[in-house]
């Protein structure tokens, strides 16, 4: 049966003919609040109810499992439809802010040495409806919206897009389920505090920059030395970095904002003096701030025949000195969630039953 859960207004209006426009706007603001059973929709007539369970599903998917960190990260399992499962992150920031970390393919094709989400290959794109439910049932174990009162964000206060796959492939579908979380007749959440990552695909930023959402976006870059990025991130073999820089560009004439470039430490891999100067080299022109990801350990994953280890504190603090001193804003990523294998990178332990 069709979903209702990933469809923005006018569409649920259209799915949902000959029912007058209220009732679409209802059941909408019903879905906004995380009421996922016609059941509870308690301002439509009993007999609208029935007929609506016998025409449509409200919510594709269930959350399997849920895993708590002891820093406050939660993850959550989550199975689909089809049986395949993809994970989502609330992670714990500062004070009482979280962030949300969705999940856009199950698996994927991009197949970053260093990620365990590449090591499992891809199996599909999301559908909006199984975007737009990871955003509520994060937002469920953040303690906002629930069943019957109002619509609420609560502790959410930014969803990132770089959970499992590369939203750039699925940008289409990402598209509509941002605009139902976007909706002010809904979940109403900023745009601006969304940011999506992406392994560099150049059409995808093109497409964004022309079309929105105006969104705030991360390039993984990792390194920017383009024969070691082709061997760790084979993405460069098919979108090499002089085109993702011009794509970039064009994102940042078209009014996007500040772009962070991510780059994951691996211990003696891409810290070097060569890495530092090729990374102030791509950051030259565009306005950038640089992220620093210390790799969060995956059993298994291998670069050339040796296994991947994280980068030493000595190294990190090098490398950071580095490129301050080329001139570059440095940032670095607080390793929350490793202890539920929640942190970057590390999505992907968690199998169907
Ligand atoms: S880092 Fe991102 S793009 Fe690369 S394999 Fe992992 S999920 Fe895919």
């Amino acid at each position: 049966m069709p979903v209702l859960c990933g469809l923005p207004l006018a569409e649920l209006t259209q799915a949902l003919a000959p029912l007058p426009r209220f009732r679409a706007v209802q059941i909408f603001k019903w879905i906004a609040r995380g009421v996922l059973s016609f059941d509870l929709m308690s301002d439509l007539p009993l007999s609208l109810r029935e007929e609506l369970k016998g025409r449509f599903t409200v919510c594709s998917s269930v959350v399997a499992e849920r895993h708590i960190d002891n820093d406050g990260t939660v993850k959550l399992g989550i199975d689909l439809a089809n049986s395949a499962r993809i994970e989502a992150v609330l992670l714990a920031d500062a004070g009482e802010r979280r962030t949300a970390c969705l999940s856009t393919q199950a698996g994927c094709p991009a197949g970053c040495v260093f990620c365990k989400t590449g090591s499992l290959g891809f199996m599909r794109n999301l559908n909006p409806a199984e975007i737009v439910e990871q955003f509520l049932f994060l937002r469920e174990a953040a303690g906002g919206s629930i069943a019957g009162g109002s619509i609420a964000n609560g502790s959410i206060a930014n969803i990132v897009i770089m959970g499992m796959g590369e939203p750039l492939l699925n940008l289409a579908e990402l598209r509509r389920a941002l605009a139902v979380i976007s909706d002010p007749q809904g979940m109403n959440f900023s745009k601006r505090r969304i940011t999506l990552s992406t392994c560099g695909i150049s059409e995808g930023i093109i497409d964004l920059a022309d079309k929105g959402p105006n969104l705030c976006l991360a390039l993984s870059l990792t390194t920017a030395c383009e024969e070691k990025r082709k061997r760790l991130m084979p993405v460069t073999t098919t979108q090499p970095l002089a085109r993702v820089k011009e794509a970039l560009a064009y994102f940042q004439c078209k009014g996007g904002g500040r772009i962070t470039l991510e780059a994951v430490l691996l211990g003696g891999i891409n810290t070097t003096s060569e890495d530092a100067a090729a990374l102030a080299e791509f950051a030259r022109g565009l306005d950038t701030v640089v992220n620093l990801i210390p790799w969060n350990p995956v059993q298994g994953l291998v670069f050339e025949g040796k296994a991947l280890k994280e980068p030493s504190a000595r190294e990190v603090e090098s490398f950071t000195r580095q490129l301050e001193e080329l001139g570059l804003k440095v940032t670095r990523r607080y390793r929350k969630g490793r202890g539920v294998m929640g942190a970057c990178g590390q999505l992907g332990q968690l199998s169907p039953t």
